[in-house]
Order: C-alpha cells, then sequence, then structure tokens
C-alpha cells in the first residue's frame, strides 16, 4: 500500500485570453524561449508529489498543446475546454481515475512562475487541513466600490488568492458536480468549496507566483525568471567502458554487462553537466573541486556531487541544460524519461533536455570502449 494518496494536477489552458488584446492564447506566448504553458507544466514534471497531470485544452488547439507538450513524462490526459473556466476544470476532472483518496491541484496554465516548492506546499496543507490554496499578501490598498462611494478596505485582512489550489478530489468533484452547470460567477475552486459550506485553508505564496494577464505581464515574468545575463558553460567527460561495475547515466542505473570506470559512480553525463555549470560560472571544473585523490569521492554518487555544484555556483541558477550522450551500446532511448525526471528534480526550475547518439561504429565509443558525454549549461 502506497504511504501517500495520489496527487493528480488539472492545468486549465482553454482561456481565450481577452485581456492579453491578441489573437493568440496566452499560454503559447514564448517567455525565456520557451511556451508559457511549458514553464507552468514543468513545474509539476519536477514535483515529486505529483503523479499525473490532465492539460485542459480549448478544442481548436489541442493539436498544437500536444505536440508542445510531448516531452512532458506526467502529462496523461489532453482533454478539450468547455465555455467558461468551471466547465473546463469539471471536464479535467472527469478525466481522472475514480480514486476517492486522492490529491487534486487545480492550477492555471498561464502561472509560469510556480514552483516545486509551492506544488508541494499546497499538497501537503491538504493532508495537514484538507485543502492548500496558493495566496499572497495583497501590496496594493483595494476599495470596495459596490455601494458607488468607494470604501477602503483593511489591506492587511486580505488575501490574494492564486493557484495552484488543492483539495481531495472526491470533494472538489462534488463541489464541481453540484456548481459548475449552475451559473455562478466562480473564478477560482476555493469559492466553489466555500459555496458547500467548507473552509478553505490559504497556503502562503510570494507575489511573484504572477498570472499571465496583460502583455507587460511577460516582460516582468522573464525579468523574475532571468534577472541577469544569461552565461552559458560547457562540458565534456569520458569514462571507460569495464566489467563489474554498474552503469549509472543522468542517476539512472541502467541495466547492461558493463560499467563505467572511475573514482565515483563515473556518472559521465552528469560529469560533464557538472563541468558546463562551473564553466559558466567560472569556478574551475570537478576535478578541482572534487579530487580523485580525495577518499570521501570514492564511489559517491554523482547527484550529490551536482547538489553541491548547484550550491556553490549560487546566487547563479541553471535556467537550461542540454546533455548529449555519445555511447554505441545500450540503446538509451528506454530511459530516457527517467533520466530525465532525475535531472529535473536536481535542479528545480530549469528546463532539461538529454539526448543520445551513437558514433556508427567509429572511434572508442563505436568500439564499445567507453561512453562520453557533452553538456552545455546556461545560467542566470
Ligand atoms: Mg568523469
Amino acid at each position: 500500500m502506497s504511504s501517500r494518496p495520489s496527487c493528480y494536477v488539472v492545468v486549465v489552458a482553454a482561456g481565450k485570453s481577452t485581456r492579453m488584446g491578441g489573437e493568440k492564447n496566452k499560454v503559447f506566448l514564448p517567455l525565456l524561449g520557451l511556451p508559457v504553458i511549458c514553464h507552468t507544466l514543468s513545474a509539476f514534471e519536477q514535483s515529486p508529489c505529483v503523479d499525473q497531470v490532465t492539460l485542459v485544452a480549448s478544442p481548436g488547439e489541442m493539436r498544437e498543446m500536444a505536440a508542445l507538450c510531448s516531452s512532458f513524462t506526467k502529462l496523461r490526459w489532453l482533454v478539450p475546454g468547455g465555455d467558461s473556466r468551471p466547465n473546463s476544470v469539471q471536464n479535467g476532472l472527469n478525466a481522472l481515475p475514480p480514486d476517492e483518496n486522492a490529491v487534486v491541484l487545480v492550477c492555471d496554465g498561464a502561472r509560469p512562475l510556480t514552483t516545486p516548492a509551492l506544488v508541494q506546499a499546497c499538497f501537503d496543507s491538504v493532508l495537514a487541513h484538507g485543502s492548500g490554496v496558493a495566496a499572497g499578501e495583497v501590496v496594493d490598498t483595494i476599495k470596495d466600490i459596490s455601494s458607488g462611494t468607494p470604501k477602503t478596505l483593511r489591506r492587511e485582512t486580505l488575501r490574494a488568492v492564486q493557484t495552484p489550489q488543492a483539495f481531495w478530489l472526491a470533494e472538489l468533484r462534488q463541489a464541481y458536480g453540484a456548481l459548475a452547470q449552475s451559473g455562478l460567477p466562480f473564478t477560482d475552486d476555493a469559492s466553489l468549496i466555500e459555496h458547500m459550506g467548507k473552509a478553505v485553508w490559504l497556503v502562503e505564496s510570494k507575489q511573484n507566483n504572477l498570472k499571465i494577464t496583460l502583455k507587460d505581464d511577460l516582460a516582468l515574468a522573464q525579468a523574475l525568471l532571468c534577472p541577469g545575463t544569461p552565461i552559458t558553460g560547457q562540458g565534456y567527460d569520458v569514462h571507460r567502458l569495464v566489467a563489474g561495475r554498474r552503469l549509472v547515466l543522468c542517476g539512472v542505473e541502467i541495466p547492461f554487462e558493463l560499467g563505467l570506470d572511475g573514482h565515483s559512480d563515473a556518472d559521465v553525463a552528469i560529469h560533464a553537466l557538472m563541468d558546463a555549470i562551473l564553466g559558466a560560472a567560472c569556478l574551475g571544473d570537478i576535478g578541482r573541486l572534487f579530487p580523485d585523490t580525495d577518499m570521501r569521492y570514492k564511489n559517491a554518487d554523482s547527484m550529490a556531487l551536482l547538489a553541491e555544484v548547484l550550491r556553490r555556483v549560487q546566487p547563479l541558477r541553471v535556467i537550461h541544460l542540454d546533455i548529449t550522450i555519445i555511447a554505441q551500446r545500450p540503446k538509451l532511448l528506454p530511459h530516457m524519461p527517467a533520466m530525465l525526471a532525475r535531472v529535473q528534480q536536481a535542479i528545480p526550475g530549469a528546463r532539461v533536455n538529454i539526448k543520445a547518439t551513437t558514433t556508427e561504429g567509429l572511434g572508442f565509443t563505436g568500439r564499445g570502449e567507453g561512453i562520453a558525454a557533452q553538456a552545455v549549461a546556461t545560467l542566470c
């Protein structure tokens, strides 16, 4: 029996983007070179608590959405949206399995700054309090204009509610089943739960979990994601294939009759990546940081060394990386989703690409004497 409930996510991206004033759905607009929706989905891809994601898209945009989001391993269902946000969320909920003990998070597709830490906090809040709704302090003074004469509200008593919003799946299904067709103006999921007479629990979220609504929001999101000038580094590494060693690539053990020889676990892909990251930060290389004469690094887990490298380059952070593994054998394609997930979890917030190639039988990699890896990392 699993120690924690399953966790599903419904990402709603079927909006009309009327306030952006454009023809294009805002979730397709580029942010640091990637569509907004990909940033949003990557927060869930990188969250260890999340099992599967449903993406709700406009019926006319299903094909484009499917092509854009094909690399997200947790994306399980792509469903058409309805004519209002409640109807779209309900379509997403209907796609999920009848798992009474599951947690569900609902998130706007246009929240590209959502972080795995916030996702985890919302999930944990459901286990502790029955719900977890991201909410931030209000910075502007808010006036109530309902009576015709503006009345100032006490700012300290107000919260600006965001997404993700997390609930028990059965409870949210029940609320949507009863109220989605009511025509009441629900602008978030917590309001339906409140309407059912239940209390919701707020989770503190930073102001910068902004929702892309107006044109200028894209520039603001870019500045928040990448406050400095991006810098790039590259790395290259080779290890010999020998008998009697494990083959570990990108933190994943791969079944093969040979393994890579080395002082640490000899994860050649992560070694190349660490050198790329250190290169961008002008901090030398891993040979200097973790010398192979130091017994502390004997059989070291390269993912733990990577965590140390990420700590050393702070306040810089990795926003994008691309690894190429050069190996004649074994076939790496079947292991790609696991490797991708491992690296994405290790570097939250980074765009991650991993690929593999052979050298058509040529050279030392082609003869199967060793495996090489190259990496490029961009830091900001
Ligand atoms: Mg090495």
